[in-house]
């Protein structure tokens, strides 16, 4: 069982009901001994997109795509909650199998895989694996035979964050015919039809025109003698605060209900960033201050934070997303003013918001970062030796009580009861494990006369 090795860190934080994620940063920013930017990870936040996700679209089965945040606590929920998972690489199945999923619970959906990797597909069983051009059908001959091909085809969203259309996806009417007819000559089993019509889609009525083409495919297959069975709608739902993903639900079910009507296809879909992106929020400190002159005179302030572009903030130049800072601590009387945010390191290009209104700011404020799990962590790098932010997870109670029994998840992934916060701080700010401070720490409490009183915190829980 994982739970036996689990550190600290990595366990799940079970909140009680006055706390929330907020609440958490507070306390973790507060104890005066965090430093370093960390993230606070709602679990419970991923189980509530699960739920939609079943309720707004009953006929299509999530394949959550790893690559999007390959966190081993993301993977165990989804597992837990039982999705699927879309894979692209050797090492991302083995992270996949590693948590107990069977692997027919796996597609290789990289449509361009390395010979090793098509090996390894063989060794573990995963079976079911993407296509959209020659080459790879004369590889999957020559070393997986019995693999399940799914005939990627392209149908890309006029607006969307990450097109992905240039590098993937065959024409469904001038390139798919011939892909199919090659399949069958070399008797390779193709088994249904995919598209990813690009990453964070604001184009919901592009859904219908994929599945009208998968459609066309579909029939084409008929008459070579395919019988498919298998429709993969992609990635590309929203998954930030604020979003939904009804609009694109109304118009797949209605072209599912058009297009397939046959209850014998099996629809599934490779979801991202709809299930990680709010789940973590990102809190980051301010360590240094300069104040400028703009070019009209006015005051310019630059903040520079402990996490950038290089970091969690990747985001911003790989994954165009529009990052929003939000102090933590609340300034009713502060007048908004001109501001930019920086990365620590020393490259110019590390810029986090160039121009921004912010309250005026102290050195060791923090910014919070909502919207932060969708391509951030799995891409950042420790340039300049700034460290990647450490995550602390939480749930609350009903979370808990949910998943402690839900395999892979065990009650070992839990830690239940209320810790000091210095405590809380301690496990996110050095990777070394966890130790008693030599010297005890004291906080200045209130006591019954209205006195003020030194009171020793104590650091009674010993978790292994
Ligand atoms: C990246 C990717 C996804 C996930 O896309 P989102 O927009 O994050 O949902 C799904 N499928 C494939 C093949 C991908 O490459």
């Amino acid at each position: 069982m994982r739970a036996d090795t689990l550190s600290l860190d990595e366990r799940v934080h079970v909140l009680d009901s006055q706390t929330n994620v907020w609440t958490v940063i507070d306390q973790i920013a507060n104890t005066g001994m965090q430093e370093e930017a960390f993230y606070v990870c709602d679990i419970g936040n991923i189980v509530h997109k699960h739920k939609i996700w079943t309720s707004a679209m009953p006929r299509v089965k999530p394949f959550y795509a790893v690559k999007c945040n390959d966190s081993l606590t993301v993977l165990e929920v989804l597992a837990a909650l039982g999705t699927g998972f879309d894979c692209a690489s050797k090492a991302e199945i083995n992270k996949v199998l590693s948590l107990g999923v069977q692997s027919n619970r796996i597609i290789f959906a990289n449509p361009a895989k390395p010979n090793s990797h098509i090996k390894h597909a063989v060794a573990t069983g995963v079976d079911l694996m993407t296509f959209d051009n020659e080459t790879e059908l004369y590889k999957v001959k020559d070393l997986y035979p019995d693999a399940r091909m799914v005939i990627r085809i392209r149908q890309d969203a006029t607006v969307s964050q990450c097109p992905l259309g240039m590098k993937f996806g065959c024409n469904a009417i001038t390139e798919a015919p011939q892909l199919l007819k090659l399949a069958r000559e070399l008797g390779i089993n193709v088994v249904g039809v995919s598209f990813h019509v690009g990453s964070g889609c604001k184009d919901p009525p592009v859904f219908r025109k994929a599945i009208a083409a998968a459609r066309s495919v579909f029939d084409y297959a008929k008459t070579l003698d395919f019988n498919f069975n298998l429709l993969d709608i992609g990635g590309g739902f929203p998954g930030d605060f604020g979003t939904s993903i009804d609009r694109i639900a109304e118009i797949v079910n209605a072209a599912l209900d058009d297009y397939f009507p046959d209850p014998s296809v099996d629809v599934i879909a490779e979801p991202g960033r709809y299930y990680v992106s709010s789940a973590y929020t990102l809190a980051c400190n301010i360590h240094s201050i300069r104040t400028v002159n703009n070019k009209n005179g006015d005051k310019h302030y630059m903040y520079y934070i402990n996490d950038g572009v290089y970091g969690s903030f990747n985001c911003i130049l790989y994954d165009h997303q529009k990052v929003v800072a939000q102090p933590l601590k609340e300034y009713p009387d502060s007048d908004l003013k001109s501001s930019s945010v920086w990365g620590p390191t020393c490259d110019a290009l590390d810029e986090v918001l160039p121009n921004v209104l912010l309250p005026e700011l102290h050195l060791g404020d923090w910014l919070i970062f909502e919207n932060m799990g969708a391509y951030t962590l799995p891409v950042a790098s420790p340039f300049n030796g700034f460290p990647i932010p450490k995550v602390h997870i939480v749930a609350n109670e009903n979370v808990w009580l949910l998943l402690k029994d839900l395999l892979p998840l065990t009650e070992g992934h839990f830690i239940i009861g209320s810790r000091s916060p210095e405590r809380l701080a301690m496990e996110i700010t050095d990777g070394e494990p966890w130790s008693l401070p030599t010297m005890p720490i004291t906080i200045p409490v209130r006591g019954k006369d209205g006195k003020i009183e030194e009171h020793v915190l104590e650091f009674v829980e010993m978790c292994q």
